[in-house]
């Protein structure tokens, strides 16, 4: 029996959720995350090997006190092995939770297979139910087939599923009711993200960005919203009932209120890198150490003090914040 040592940081956070991204590849671009061309993926070479992924995630789960497991990218989805991954990952711990975030494209064909392999939900990623904002948000005309699979998912129970939505102001911002009308309708739960500074084109502002509180407002409109009773521990969504409930709706206000006190993250992009923050400046490079055969016992000692120089707070909107180098589909969402 190997001893964990829990991932805590200076300030005293512990990370026990792991958000393991499986590729910088996508097949939509999402304005507010990639340019519409032109940027180049990892090399195959610096990508871990599925045997790779598995056995970072086991150092993370055996010593490092790891709970919750969830894939993403880019796209998770256009990994070749997914399932094999995901079923090797429950085989490491049944108590384990085991989520996906994906934009749904692929969903029809893999959410069966998925939840056979041990996948407990899904969130899948959603900014429009109209063709055309759709399109003018990702660049492409695959609505119809992120709706399928939504369907595929819930058959696959692959749920509580949740649908992530980020509103872009002029471009889908007057959508909020009725994205909340037909999520609720579904039994989805919607949560809108606020925009952040992470997409590859260095496109963000403070002033253009929708607010949390905006959103709330649109959404008063037309429901009654009252604050969910349910704890929020480290959960970044705030949660309100949606007309008495049951339904609920959620704001994740990364930007406007930040919730990096109750942080229980860390991160591992698909070329091995520990991040310790979404907006980390440094990375821990493991994939190094794995490839130079240094054994699991001391991996383990350099992402704990990888975890180390965690940042209270994001900053954004300290006057010195500075970007990632990577954009969100490289370091995983
Ligand atoms: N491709 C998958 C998807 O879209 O769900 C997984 C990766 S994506 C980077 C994960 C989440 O990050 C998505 O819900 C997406 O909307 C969100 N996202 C991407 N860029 C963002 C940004 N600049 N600000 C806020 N959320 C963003
Ligand atoms: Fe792809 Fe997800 Fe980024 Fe959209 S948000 S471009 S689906 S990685």
């Amino acid at each position: 029996m190997v001893q964990t040592t829990p991932l805590v940081d200076r300030f005293g956070r512990v990370a026990t959720d792991l958000r393991v991204s499986l590729t910088d590849r996508c097949n939509l671009r999402c304005s507010y995350c990639m340019p519409a061309e032109g940027l180049a993926w990892l090399p195959d070479e610096r990508v871990l090997s599925d045997d790779e992924v598995v056995r970072l995630i086991g150092i993370g789960v055996s010593r490092l006190g790891i709970r919750e497991v969830r894939f993403t990218g880019g796209e998770p989805l256009v990994r070749r092995g997914l399932s094999g991954i995901v079923a090797r990952t429950r085989a490491l711990d049944p108590g384990l939770e085991l989520s996906l975030t994906t934009n749904g494209l692929g969903l029809v064909r893999l959410a069966g297979p998925l939840a056979e392999a041990g996948l407990d939900r899904v969130n899948v990623s959603l900014d429009s139910i109209r063709p055309e904002t759709f399109h003018r948000i990702t660049r492409r005309d695959r609505l119809h087939d992120v709706l399928e699979g939504l369907q595929a998912a819930a058959d696959a129970g692959l749920g509580p599923i949740k649908v992530n939505a980020v509103l872009l102001r002029d471009v889908n911002d007057d959508q909020a009711a009725e994205l909340l009308a037909w999520a609720v309708e579904r039994g989805y739960e919607l949560r809108f993200i606020e925009q952040m500074p992470l997409d590859a084109q260095h496109g963000w502002t403070r002033e253009s960005m929708v607010t949390a509180e905006e959103t709330l407002e649109r959404l008063e409109k037309e429901f009654v919203l009252a604050p969910a009773a349910e704890p929020r521990g480290s959960a970044p969504a705030e949660l309100f009932t949606v007309d008495g409930g049951p339904a609920t709706v959620g704001v994740i206000a990364s930007v406007t209120r930040p919730f990096c006190g109750d942080c229980d993250r860390v991160r591992l992009t698909a070329d091995g890198q520990v991040r310790n923050c979404l907006f980390a400046r440094e990375e821990s490079d493991l994939r190094a150490a794995l490839r130079s055969g240094v054994p699991d016992a001391e991996i383990a000692r350099r992402w704990v003090s990888a975890m180390a120089g965690k940042r209270a707070g994001h900053g954004i909107d300290d006057p010195t914040f500075l970007q990632p180098d990577r954009p969100m589909s490289a370091i995983g969402g």
